[in-house]
């Protein structure tokens, strides 16, 4: 019987082999096996395995296996029970998830030739544990092996459906976020471009802004990147920034930056009528998880965003700076030593207090006075280092916190360096007189306990008694 051929794909059988008088059959043969074939192939390359199964014999055939989405169970299963009842029954028990009983009821030979026996294919999905314990949705494809009514032939293919969905949901995840990415853009981009990063093409999405020589506005039109780029560059970019331009938004650049991360964002400055404006770009990658993934350039004007940034700044810097003398003030001053102690920052507060300052006000006078605070809090500037915090406190004292300072010996040393230079300090007003002031120090060390106002009572409880020994001296505490 035909059916018992093991049926492979093209596998036609040469009829002038034949005797004349049996041509005939071999070629209703071969024309059975095209039919065959043209309806798998109809079925269509996406599914993984096929069977051709007997209704009658109920014996299968496996006619394709492709591709590792191919159960290697149910193909074992196949060859193992070479009969469908037998075979499906044990797949489905072991292979389908859910609704078992349904899709048992289903799959049965009766079932499957009542739906396909017109010629209709009839399918079945399920979800299904595969070989490596993952799940996925499957589905079973029944179809007649021939003409209804002249075969007892039919197919069983088997599909993986999650690919395709998986397929279809990343191609609408693509495009939705492409579109949101080119309406957050448009929020306030002037300009946007999607740029292929391998071809290096370049299509306008928008054009409301700076139009570089060559450009028509938005449209399918494609551009080369490395021309419109440089003319940018050229035309556009402040003189000072143009060099650091050509280098930083070549295609090579930002492709290098785009492979570490999914966006690129920098500021440069133009010119426009001779004034100079800030502007920023960013470049993001449409799809991070597709590599090559197309990129979307945006350019906009930030001279508000910049302003204002200075400004704070400037407000910042105001606002922790002590007025006369330049360095931190009492509230910002604090505020560091603080957070160095909450960070377990060991070292030493110092605090200092001048002595009989009142009489230097009266009498050289309160604007040298003023010199004398400004000149001490330089030398403070230039006896510690960058990472130690030194302030004002007010009047003519000053605190300081010298990082990592944990011995007395030290700090001493230090600070007997710093009571020179106060008394050398040059003010000419004051001709011989020598500036001295009084220190209290104390040792923040790791683990110890205590707020900031109890170490600086004890600083300036160590001033207190200093002030008791003549010219400048420190107590520890
Ligand atoms: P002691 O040795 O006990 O510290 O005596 P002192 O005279 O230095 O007394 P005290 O530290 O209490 O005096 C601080 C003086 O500093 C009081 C105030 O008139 C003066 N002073 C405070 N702020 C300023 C300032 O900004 N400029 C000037 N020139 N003097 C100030
Ligand atoms: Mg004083």
């Amino acid at each position: 019987m035909q059916s018992d051929i093991v049926i492979k794909e093209n596998e036609l059988i040469d009829p002038s082999i034949y005797p004349e008088e049996q041509r005939s059959l071999v070629e209703d043969f071969n024309a059975r096996i095209r039919r065959l074939t043209g309806i798998i192939t109809g079925i269509g390359k996406e599914y993984h395995t096929i069977w051709v199964i007997n209704a009658t014999t109920k014996k299968m055939y496996l006619y394709r296996t492709t591709g590792e989405n191919t159960n290697r169970y149910a193909v074992e299963l196949g060859f193992r029970f070479d009969n469908y009842d037998r075979f499906i029954e044990e797949y489905v028990d072991r292979c389908v998830v859910n609704s078992v009983e349904s899709v048992q009821r289903d799959v049965k030979l009766d079932i499957v030739f009542s739906r396909i026996k017109n010629g209709d294919l009839f399918t079945l999905d399920y979800m299904r544990l595969a070989d490596d314990g993952n799940m996925s949705y499957h589905q079973m494809a029944f179809a007649l092996a021939g003409q209804p009514g002249e075969t007892d032939n039919f197919i069983l293919a088997f599909r993986d459906i999650d690919e395709s969905i998986r397929k279809h949901i990343s191609d609408k995840r693509y495009l939705r976020e492409q579109l949101d990415i080119v309406e957050t853009l448009s929020r306030d981009y002037y300009n946007i471009f999607k740029i292929n990063p391998k071809t290096g093409d370049v299509v306008i999405l928008k054009l409301d802004g700076y139009v570089t020589k060559g450009m028509e506005g938005a449209g399918e039109k494609k551009y080369s990147y490395d021309v419109l780029y440089k003319q940018y560059v050229k035309d556009r970019v402040y003189s000072e920034d143009q060099e650091w331009m050509y280098d930083a938004i070549s295609l090579e650049t930002i492709n290098r930056k785009l492979s570490k991360n999914s966006e690129y964002v920098s500021s440069y400055r133009v010119t426009d009528n001779g004034e100079v404006h800030y502007y920023q770009f960013t470049y993001i990658l449409i799809n991070a998880n597709i590599p090559g993934s197309d990129m979307l350039a945006g350019f906009k004007n930030v001279d508000d965003v910049v302003a204002s940034a200075k400004e704070r700044q400037n407000l910042e810097i105001l606002a922790s700076t002590d007025i006369m003398t330049g360095i931190l003030n009492r509230g910002s001053g604090e505020r560091r030593v603080i957070d160095a102690m909450a960070n377990n920052k060991t070292g030493m507060l110092c605090i200092l207090d001048v002595d009989k300052f009142k009489n230097i006000n009266d009498e050289y006078g309160h604007s040298v006075g003023d010199k004398v605070l400004r000149g001490i809090a330089d030398v403070l500037k230039l006896a510690f280092r960058d990472e130690d915090i030194i302030f004002r406190l007010g009047g003519d004292e000053y605190a300081a916190y010298i990082m990592n300072l944990g011995d007395k010996e030290t700090g001493k040393a230090i600070m007997d360096r710093v009571f020179k230079a106060i008394s050398e300090m040059e003010i000419p007003e004051l001709g011989d007189k020598k500036v001295c002031v009084s220190a209290g120090a104390v040792f923040f060390k790791e683990g110890y306990k205590g707020s900031f106002e109890d170490y600086y009572k004890l600083a300036d409880s160590g001033v207190y008694e200093s002030k008791k020994v003549n010219g400048s001296a420190l107590i520890f505490r």
